[in-house]
């Protein structure tokens, strides 16, 4: 499903300021695995994400996306693949906090063809906010959620377009132990539906819930 060859990414390339965040990372994801990546703070984590997302682009290498080659697109392109093939949640949720529960899970629908009028792009939104065991939220404003609260909202986001795929960046990072453990059963159920799950953490306790663990350090999977 996902297959990186060889990957070089460099932030600022060619300027005085440039650094080598990602030094040839290969790598080989499978249909239907729970992968944890860790590593340190600034060892590539949330680089890698990001290519693998693709939302960043990168100086050489490959990536196989479902075997089409999606290295050299542009950002338009990208933006297709990302909105029909991979939900994404971001480190500290990144949601709209003045905006509803509901209006934030319907965003990504406004970016993608598929669902076209309104009312159903609500029900979607609804059916995966009652997924998350969200319904009763739907029409609170993300400012008075709870983290816990968030972070659901934050991965109906990412879900609501179906994706194969699903990458998250330290999802459970603000949460306490018993929300972590609450969001992490999420991720498993979400897996054993046949989504593709990414973790990125510190946490080896999540890490440990996956089937297989990468770990990154300076640029490198060792
Ligand atoms: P992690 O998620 O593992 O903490 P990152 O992938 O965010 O690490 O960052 C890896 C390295 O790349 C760090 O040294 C970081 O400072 C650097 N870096 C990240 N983003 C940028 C950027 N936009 N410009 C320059 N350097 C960056
Ligand atoms: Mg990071």
């Amino acid at each position: 499903m996902i297959e990186i060859k060889n990957i070089q990414k460099t932030y600022n390339y060619g300027k005085s300021n440039a650094f080598q965040a990602l030094n040839d990372v290969s790598l080989t994801i499978n249909d239907g695995e729970m992968v944890a990546i860790i590593g340190k703070s600034g060892a590539g984590k949330s680089t890698l994400m990001h290519i693998l997302g693709c939302i960043d682009e990168f100086e050489s290498g490959k990536y196989y996306l479902n075997g089409e080659d999606v290295s050299s697109l542009n950002e338009k392109k990208r933006a297709q693949i990302r909105n029909s093939k991979i939900g994404i949640v971001l480190q500290d949720f990144a949601l709209v906090e003045s905006y509803s529960v509901i209006e934030n899970v319907m965003l990504p629908l406004y970016f993608s063809k598929g669902i076209k009028g309104k009312k159903e792009k609500m029900a979607k939104a609804i059916d995966v906010l009652k997924q998350m065991e969200m319904y009763e939220f739907v029409d609170k404003k993300v400012n008075k959620l709870s983290g816990g609260q968030k972070q659901r909202v934050a991965i109906a986001r990412a879900m609501i377009n179906n994706p194969k795929i699903l990458l998250a960046d330290e999802p459970t990072g603000a949460l306490d132990v018993k929300m972590s453990a609450e969001i992490m059963s999420i991720f498993e159920k979400l897996n054993e539906q046949g989504t593709t799950v990414i973790i990125i953490t510190h946490d080896m306790e999540i890490a440990k819930k996956c089937s297989r663990i990468i770990e990154i350090s300076d640029g490198r999977i060792i």
